[in-house]
């Protein structure tokens, strides 16, 4: 009889979990909440028969509009805020903010690159472009010898910094001041934030000793370093609002003051025209023109190297000079950052500026929702 109770209580437990598992976390349902119910409708549509999340946040109050997710047992919000994953090249716009901060480049800093950097048994591979290129046209083209190099000279520069402890201590500070490295304390259970290389961190991990070059991948956004789609999200709103940003959230009126004190970045305030300026190109000419949209975007793609096929990121904004919705994609598997994240973006964006989709914009939308790559 007691054996006969355990399995029966193991049968149980087993369908409480495949349960959890199928539905996954939901949104919240107490209160009324500030998701743009369409926006949400869109968001779950394009990412059918995918893994991933589609996270858009009204710049100027914090507001999250759209938290649209999906995984093999359908939506989990976790997807969105409790996964962190490689943000690959959509970190290099974090990256130039920093370094222009620091003042180890300006926006005239060129790099030679060809098809990428050698240095001793790193390689490090590139795409074909012109060479060599300043930092808007490394950002629009996403030119990865730029962006390591520059972070390389960053945490060696023995001028700047006593120790490499102190320059990635500093690195560190400008990206946890854009809302990196940790749990942004938003509104919704389940919440857990990236990771960003630190001191003690590095100094646990590479017990030989560490310098620029032991992390350059991080300077391109792959390696010891990981962010959430939602904390991607809020790196494009600081961009948005060139420096400051509220806490994510998606209670409506809440009288919360952690969703009511503005946040003000570390980064310069010059640094902000330049990095914009790059984006906006990646968008005109550069690896985002997929985003196909006659408004002012601006935005990064990301392709992130993983086991399988690549995973497909973009971070965004629009209009340029007066921002009303950021957004980040991140779909699995899901190739070159231009062609699924950002094409997405651009749904998402020219659905929220416009209260609906033109004739194509919905030929496009059901193209990607028909899109399996489960
Ligand atoms: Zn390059």
């Amino acid at each position: 009889m007691q054996q006969f109770l355990l399995r029966i209580t193991a049968l149980l437990m087993l369908i409480a979990g495949w349960r959890l598992m199928a539905f996954g976390q939901q949104l919240p349902t107490d209160g009324s909440l500030t998701i743009r119910p369409m926006l949400q409708q869109l968001g779950e549509r394009l990412l059918q028969g995918k893994t991933g999340a589609i996270v858009a946040i009204n710049p100027a109050n914090g507001e999250i509009l759209c938290l649209a997710t999906n995984t093999p047992a359908g939506s989990d919000v976790r997807q969105a805020i409790g996964k962190p994953y490689a943000p690959g090249s959509t970190f290099k716009t974090a990256q130039a903010l920093a370094l222009l901060s620091e003042g180890i480049v300006t926006p005239d800093t060129r790099m030679e690159c060809n098809s990428g950097i050698t240095d001793g048994n790193i390689k490090v591979g590139c795409h074909k472009h012109r060479s060599p290129l300043a930092l808007k046209e490394a950002l629009a083209y996403s030119c990865n010898t730029w962006f390591i190099v520059n972070f390389g000279s960053m945490i060696n520069d023995e001028f700047m910094y006593e120790s490499h402890d102190e320059a990635i201590t500093t690195w560190r500070s400008y990206m946890q001041s854009m809302g990196l490295g940790g749990p942004m304390h938003i509104d919704i259970k389940g919440e857990q934030g990236g990771l960003l290389a630190g001191a003690d961190y590095l100094n646990r991990r590479y017990k030989d000793g560490w310098d620029g070059k032991t992390i350059w991948w991080a300077g391109m956004g792959q390696g010891d370093v990981t962010c959430t789609p939602l904390q991607l999200c809020n790196l494009a709103v600081t961009i948005a609002n060139r420096g400051w940003y509220y806490v994510p959230h998606v209670h409506k009126n809440t009288t919360n003051q952690r969703y009511l004190t503005r946040r003000q970045t570390k980064v310069a305030a010059a640094a902000y025209p330049p990095v914009i300026e790059g984006m906006r190109l990646a968008v005109e000419k550069g690896t985002a023109t997929s985003v196909k949209t006659t408004y002012p975007i601006c935005g990064k793609t990301g392709t992130i190297e993983n086991p399988g096929t690549d995973h497909s990121a973009f971070i965004g904004f629009a209009p340029m000079d007066s921002p009303k919705i950021a957004v980040a994609v991140y779909v699995e598997h899901g190739g070159f950052g231009a062609d699924m994240a950002a094409p997405m973006a651009g749904l998402i964006i020219e659905d929220y500026l416009k209260g609906k989709l033109s004739a194509v914009s919905r030929l496009r939308a059901e193209r990607i929702a028909a899109k399996r790559i489960l």
